[in-house]
């Protein structure tokens, strides 16, 4: 990854200048059964970056060796979230069109005497695995002939054996202190219809068997994985030295991402949108990648974020505040500044004659000049926030109160004279007066005042609906973690979602899907794609201007 070093690059390097390897070959290897999120952006900016800092190649692979929870649906998502977070995949590959080759490889151990096939139910093999304090038993089955489990293996193939009936393990040792060597299964019986290989097979290797042998098809030359596949690695190396694979994949783990006030697992995420807690994968409040995207983030404050969380074995959290400076960062100079008014109070400027319309100056953005200006319009009745009016203020309110005056954004100095109320006492609307002399632009220098407000006139503002957020779970930092009395979804925020009704400028007529604005004292939005229509612009709130994160 660029200008950074870390220990899985000088390992690389090292594997390199050794000789072991002509070029680094990396993978991502996700499971199509459910949404990217953005756990899964950090392997992405991991295994792309380090593999382009050697001019190496990188290669998009399905690990879908389950039918039972993969889907094509999954597998198309996949592929364009990739593509939007900015990398190009050297091969596509799939792990079901290996299928015949790995089981070649289990024949393999088999006739090695290394394979066996059990009938021991999935109850019993982990009855008879034993604990971290007590060794295995053996299978009453382990001592089959290599000749009966050459056939049963067979049969198992053609589909004799209903589901569960017989799995076929690796033979090492029952007693190893490392669980996962002792007797792994490695085939299991599922009779179900995968979405690449259809009805061809009925047995499907599991995962610690498939990934090694995947990783040993493809040259893959450094197999990065998260830190709880640590365990697994002597598995690993177990596989690719007994199936006598041509490369010699090296698997090197690395801590997880984890984020503060969200789940990040496949599992969880599905489980939110399937019970209806969220409007499906890419919700805006979801920490997938299509639900960033339609949030608003960007792909480069997302990779940004990533390189920023560093490359460890440790999985710490991180703040979420630290996502949102990076897409501050982002949009920033990018995206254009206009004014909106998301709760709208009425404003009658007494004095501006009736019928006038005059178009004023504003700049797109200050920060950047080449975005040039814009014209807005000005009338007699405006809106501005609710929240900038109060009838009677606390100490320190510069804002709208009767009898002060405050500036109007790119307009005029107006102060408020009367308060409009209906027969229960709710305002209804405030009647200021201008000051003609004091128009933006034109250097005026008679007064000072203290507060300056954003507005939009009424009678050309578009309707506009705004849709704010907070995070989907209030729980900081467990990421929800199940318990004896509670589960993850009992610590779904139930405000997350606010969806309120405002104004825009009249220019904003024309927004597209996916444009982004800052919004004058509000925060970045984006054009909704789901919602948005050409009568009633959606904006989701990206995020909030003001920031409590400070970078290191
Ligand atoms: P989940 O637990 O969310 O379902 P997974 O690990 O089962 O994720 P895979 O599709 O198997 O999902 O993941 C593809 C790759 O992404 C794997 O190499 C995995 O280690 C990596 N990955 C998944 N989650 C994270 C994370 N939070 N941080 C870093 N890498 C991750
Ligand atoms: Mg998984």
């Amino acid at each position: 990854m660029e200008n950074s070093s870390n220990f899985i690059k000088s390992i690389m390097k090292e594997d390199l200048e050794a000789g072991k390897h002509d070029k680094i070959v990396t993978r991502f290897p996700p499971e199509p059964n459910g949404y990217l999120h953005i756990g899964h952006a950090k392997s992405i900016v991991i295994n792309f970056g380090l593999a382009d800092d050697f001019n190496g190649q990188t290669n998009l692979r399905f690990d879908d060796t389950n039918p039972l929870k993969e889907d094509q649906e999954y597998v198309d998502s996949i592929k364009e979230d990739v593509k939007w977070l900015g990398y190009d995949w050297d091969e596509l590959r799939f792990a079901s069109d290996y299928f015949e080759e790995m089981y070649n490889k289990a024949v393999l151990l088999i006739k090695k005497g290394k394979a066996y096939v059990d009938d021991l139910s999935a109850d019993e093999i982990r009855e008879y695995r034993g604990t971290l304090t007590e060794p295995g038993k053996d299978s009453p089955y382990r001592s089959r002939s290599i000749e009966e489990n050459l056939d049963l293996f067979e049969r198992m193939r053609k589909g004799e054996f209903k589901n569960g009936e017989k799995v076929l393990r690796a033979k090492i040792d029952m007693a190893s202190p490392n669980i996962n060597l002792r007797d792994p299964v490695i085939y299991r019986i599922a009779h179900a219809t995968h979405h690449n290989t259809g009805d061809k097979w009925c047995i499907y290797p599991m995962y610690a068997f498939a990934h090694p042998l995947e990783d040993a098809i493809e040259g893959v030359t450094h197999s990065l994985c998260t830190v709880e596949f640590e365990d697994q690695r002597p598995f690993y190396d177990w596989v690719i030295a007994e199936c006598e694979t041509e490369n010699t994949p090296r698997q090197i783990e690395f801590g997880r991402l984890n984020i503060t006030n969200t789940v990040m697992s496949k599992r969880k995420l599905k489980q939110l949108v399937d019970e209806k807690f969220v409007d499906g994968w890419d919700d805006p409040r979801m920490p997938t990648i299509s639900g960033l995207r339609r949030r608003g983030f960007t792909p480069e404050a997302i990779r940004e974020f990533v390189k920023e969380t560093g490359v460890s074995k440790g999985s710490g959290f991180v703040d979420s505040a630290m996502l949102d400076h990076y897409v501050r960062e982002d949009l920033k100079l990018k995206a254009p500044r206009t004014m909106g008014i998301l709760r709208p109070l009425k404003v009658v400027i007494t004095n501006y004659p009736e019928d006038k319309v005059e178009m004023l100056e504003a700049e797109n953005n200050p920060e950047n000049e080449e975005m040039g200006t814009r014209q807005i319009p000005f009338s007699r009745e405006i809106y501005i926030e609710q929240e900038d009016f109060m009838e009677e203020p606390p100490k320190k309110y510069f804002r709208l109160f009767p009898g002060n005056e405050v500036r109007l954004k790119h307009a005029y100095f107006i102060k408020c004279e009367d308060v409009i109320k209906d027969v229960n006492g709710q305002i209804v609307e405030i009647h200021c007066t201008y000051d003609p002399e004091t128009k933006s632009g034109t250097g005026f220098t008679g007064r000072k005042v203290k507060g300056t407000l954003h507005w939009v006139d009424a009678k050309h503002a578009i309707p506009a609906e705004f849709r704010l957020y907070e995070p989907l779970i209030l729980d900081e930092e467990s990421n929800g973690e199940d318990d004896e009395t509670k589960t993850f979804l009992d610590y779904v925020n139930p405000n997350s979602l606010q969806i309120i009704q405002g104004f825009v400028e009249p220019n904003m007529k024309d927004v597209k899907p996916q444009d982004k604005f800052q919004f004058f004292r509000h925060g970045y939005f984006n054009v909704d794609p789901k919602y948005s229509t050409a009568e009633k612009p959606v904006f989701n709130l990206i995020v909030s201007l003001k920031s409590s994160f400070k970078l290191k």
